[in-house]
């Protein structure tokens, strides 16, 4: 495998950043992962459109221009020999003596890295349903910044793990559902009302959840953009979480309560099916 460091395709067993590396010292910098299907990027626009966003929400300087970073992007790819998988980009405001305020005149870091997936693993996982565990969520105010600071995520993920589930599902201290440790949540309510929250929430603007969004419209679906509890969510139809690496995974336990018949539902299935031909049409 190789990686992209700072302008340099590097092993990937030997690919390094310096050890004052703002993102390693204060996990000052934004990522963001794209889906490939064939060679090419899921999603293109919307996530890079993210990525410019994140930078600027935190001031740091746009490293390279769209084009140059499409050509790395895609190289990549190549160079991991990536059919179907996931690419991978950090950028961090770059290496500087520790202290908390930004440094001047400093180059942001720049890494990539891809890899391939399986995809037969994630279809039989949605076909069967996947558990799900909630947990509180412990993290900052700007969840809408796609920033590498994840160890509130990840110590929900591995709460998830230690319980044998697949996500662990967000709630506020209402007892409202923000979203998945590293998806966005959904449910069919039991009225039969799709719903996931609304972005004014402090939850990150999933580039999935966008896409799910013109996909449901089309379909003639209903939506409505408010927060559910955690227990309208064990008494839902159906629950789902979206992302780039999961597409639409189903639901079908929380904390153990079977949701619907405990089998994935129509809408997650039909929304999985769809949002994947689309994907895969549409990538570049
Ligand atoms: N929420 C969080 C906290 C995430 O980490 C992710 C995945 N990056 C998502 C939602 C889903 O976003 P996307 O559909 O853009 O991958």
């Amino acid at each position: 495998r190789v990686a992209y460091v700072n302008g340099i395709y590097q092993p990937h067993g030997q690919a390094v950043v310096h050890i004052e590396d703002r993102g390693f010292q204060f996990a000052d910098g934004v990522y963001e992962v794209w889906s490939v299907f064939d060679g090419k990027l899921a999603d293109y626009q919307g996530h890079l459109s993210r990525l410019a966003r994140s930078l600027t929400e935190l001031r740091i300087d746009i490293p390279m221009s769209a084009e140059a970073l499409g050509i790395v992007l895609r190289e990549t790819i190549r160079r991991n020999r990536v059919r179907n998988g996931i690419v991978y980009i950090q950028i961090t405001r770059g290496t500087a003596p520790r202290d908390h305020a930004f440094p001047k005149d400093v180059a942001p870091s720049v890494i990539i890295t891809a890899k391939s997936i399986d995809l037969k693993k994630g279809e039989a996982l949605a076909a069967k349903g996947a558990a799900g565990v909630t947990h509180p969520d412990m993290r900052w105010g700007r969840c809408d910044i796609k920033t590498v600071g994840l160890l509130p995520n990840a110590l929900a993920k591995q709460a998830a793990r230690d319980r044998g589930a697949y996500e662990a599902i967000l709630f506020d201290e209402m007892g409202m559902v923000t979203e998945g440790s590293s998806t966005n949540a959904w449910i069919i309510d039991e009225n039969g009302k799709l719903r996931t929250r609304d972005t004014q929430a402090n939850i990150l603007r999933g580039i999935t959840r966008a896409a799910i969004m013109k996909l449901v419209e089309a379909e003639g679906i209903e939506l409505e953009e408010r927060a559910f509890s955690v227990e309208e969510a064990k008494r839902a139809r159906e629950v789902f979480v979206t992302a780039a690496s999961s597409f639409v995974m189903p639901i079908v336990s929380l904390d153990g309560t079977r949701i619907g018949d405990g089998k994935p539902g129509p809408v997650a299935t039909r929304l999985r099916e769809i949002y994947l031909e689309q994907a895969r049409r549409e990538a570049i």
